[in-house]
């Protein structure tokens, strides 16, 4: 239990002494009665005054309670002696047509009338029943005639004026508790819909707003303080309060407990007692109150039930806080019954008919708005919660996102890294079989198919750029000869090692050495003249002829090798490199006829 609810009940229960505790200072009295059923309507007092005495009914000092009867009732009341001021009260607010005869002994007659129908400012005294001045101190008898269209239940009391006045303190207190507390959750239901915009805190406000008419209504207050003059309003009050009240409790009770997703049954059975509720609202405005007052009464009572009934089910079905909702209607139920019993007289009415149905329904009204608020909040939470999963289903799946990425990108990386090898190694092998396409296989020289191209090239730059270009063509001298004195494999290695010899003189930046074919050498030297290539072609014969060759295969002897030399460089008559080729070749051609062993220039 929690703290406010142990709050609440010490409340409760202090009240309780309150009004226990002060309203027995002084009990009224509850005079001997006897009453007799006025089938004629017409019947003077003095006719009633000499009728024979087995016409009156005695039901002792109990409280006259006919039920819902129309027809005229005349009570008498053997109203004793006393030395004190006297009331009478009929704490029953809603008859329609009270008269009050006092007759005394001497025969003077004092006549009150009252009720309902009248403008509230009539009464002889203001209060939420009906109170009037005792006139005699002697023993004398009271005659009253009462006649209502509502329930017919006159609970009379004699009182002395200073304790009815003493209880009457109480009273206020609790009615303007009661409404107080009403009015706080009226307004504090408002504030919270104005704040949620939940629709069950607005249908509650005015379910509540309607309770409260419909209690000021049955205790009297409202005829006395809301609606005076109002009497159109006072004859139909209670139906259209109670029907009003009614109706939006089932609108707040579906909107509390969702029964439209939760329950259809349960729904369709609500809708149809709220439905038959605004309709006894809407019949009260025409219809005289003898009738809706029978539809409002037998409706309430099942409809009562069934909503404690529903507050079961959910509860049973484990709906949370079903078993407050269950309580609310359950105190709410039982102080009907109380009173109920109280008016029949089963059971000692004065507290309970006074607060029965406030204590009840002001319990109602509490627990309701805390079962509205806890719900409210459990939704709240609820929806919290749903929020809270789906961010993290979000985040999860963002995350799960990422490490895909991650794992996609590591992949890209390692597919372009294997990609960017294979092109290298592609690269590399391309490179190298390019290189081995240029390459002579047995001097590791450039060969004649490189030789083409580049001569072509530099040929062409060096027309570009105007700048001198120099072949030089070198033709080993009687090499057959040496082939056939030696061996080809002699022959070979010669090849090779005059490969190296012309190598290591012809050693600027671009100057390339190419096997031209058989024994036959080609040097390109861009950037050099006539004069600079005769020098490079003379340092090359004597690389040559200077030292003897290395002795191979079978002969020990070392071989004497020389060579003959052309030499072209580029001129403005010549159309293309064939031209410049054919010059050097021609130079070499000269060098062979002129005894070998030396160099050529081309004209
Ligand atoms: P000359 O002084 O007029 O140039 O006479 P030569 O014998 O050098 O010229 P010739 O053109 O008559 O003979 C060239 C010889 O070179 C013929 C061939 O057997 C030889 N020869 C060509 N290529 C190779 C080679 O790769 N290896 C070997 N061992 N001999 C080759
Ligand atoms: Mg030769
Ligand atoms: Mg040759």
């Amino acid at each position: 239990m929690n703290v406010f609810a142990k709050v609440l009940a010490v409340f409760a229960l202090s009240i309780f002494g309150l009004f226990t505790n002060t309203s027995v200072a002084s009990e009224p009295e509850l005079p001997n009665i006897a009453y007799f059923k006025a089938d004629d309507v017409a019947l003077s007092l003095d006719d009633v005054r000499n009728m024979p005495a087995d016409q009156w009914n005695s039901i002792g000092n109990e409280a006259p309670s006919f039920g819902y009867d129309t027809t005229p009732h005349w009570l008498r009341v053997d109203v004793p002696a006393a030395d004190f001021y006297r009331l009478l009260q009929i704490e029953y607010p809603l008859l329609d047509h009270v008269d009050v005869y006092f007759v005394a002994f001497d025969g003077r007659v004092e006549h009150h009338y009252m009720g309902d129908t009248q403008p509230f400012y009539r009464r002889p005294i203001a209060a939420d029943g009906f109170v009037v001045p005792v006139p005699f101190n002697d023993a004398h008898t009271m005659f009253i005639r009462v006649q209502t269209s509502s329930s017919l239940s006159v609970p009379i009391r004699i009182w002395e004026t200073s304790a009815f006045h003493q209880a009457e303190g109480p009273r206020y207190v609790a009615i303007g508790l009661y409404f107080g507390v009403l009015l706080c959750m009226v307004v504090y239901n408002l504030f919270g819909y104005v704040v949620t915009r939940e629709a069950s805190f607005f249908s509650y406000s005015i379910y509540v707003v309607f309770t409260g008419l419909l209690m000021a209504a049955l205790s009297g207050v409202g005829f006395r303080y809301l609606w005076p003059n109002g009497l159109w309003l006072q004859e139909r009050a209670i139906t259209l309060f109670g029907g009003l009240a009614f109706v939006f409790a089932t609108l707040f009770i579906t909107q509390l407990l969702s029964l439209r997703k939760k329950s259809k049954g349960w729904h369709t059975g609500l809708l149809i007692l709220g439905s038959f509720a605004g309709l006894v609202a809407i019949c009260s405005l025409f219809l005289p109150y003898a009738i809706t007052i029978f539809m409002l009464l037998p409706f309430s009572v099942i409809a009562c039930f069934y909503v404690l009934v529903l507050g079961v089910a959910m509860w049973v079905k484990g709906m949370q806080h079903a078993q407050i909702f269950t309580l609310a209607w359950f105190a709410f139920l039982v102080s009907i019954i109380f009173n109920s019993l109280g008016y029949l007289g089963l059971i000692d009415g004065q507290f309970i008919q006074r607060y029965a149905i406030m204590i009840g329904s002001g319990i109602e009204v509490l627990l309701l708005s805390w079962v509205i608020t806890l719900m409210y909040s459990a939704e709240r939470t609820e929806k919290l919660g749903a929020q809270e999963q789906m961010l993290q289903h979000a985040m999860a799946a963002q995350e799960a996102q990422r490490v895909l990425n991650e794992e996609l990108e590591t992949r890209v990386e390692d597919r372009t890294r294997e990609l960017q090898s294979v092109s290298e190694s592609l690269q590399r092998a391309n490179a190298e079989l390019e290189r081995q396409s240029n390459e002579d296989g047995l001097t590791k020289l450039f060969n004649r198919r490189f030789f083409d191209t580049h001569i072509y090239a530099e040929f062409q730059r060096s027309r570009r750029a105007h700048t001198p270009l120099a072949l030089v063509l070198l033709d080993i001298d009687h090499f057959k000869v040496l082939n056939d004195t030696y061996g080809h494999q002699a022959g070979d290695a010669v090849l090779v090692e005059f490969a190296q010899r012309l190598q290591k003189v012809a050693t600027r930046l671009n100057d390339v050495v190419c096997r031209y074919g058989g024994e036959e050498f080609a040097i390109i030297l861009p950037a050099t003249d006539l004069t600079a290539a005769e020098t490079v072609a003379k340092r090359l014969l004597r690389a040559v002829g200077e030292t003897p060759f290395a002795s191979v295969g079978n002969t020990n002897e070392p071989m004497e090798v020389t060579a003959s030399a052309g030499v072209a460089v580029i001129r403005d008559n010549m159309d293309n490199v064939a031209d410049l080729i054919a010059a050097a070749d021609q130079a070499l051609y000269g060098a062979k006829n002129r005894g070998r062993d030396m160099l050529v220039l081309a004209d």
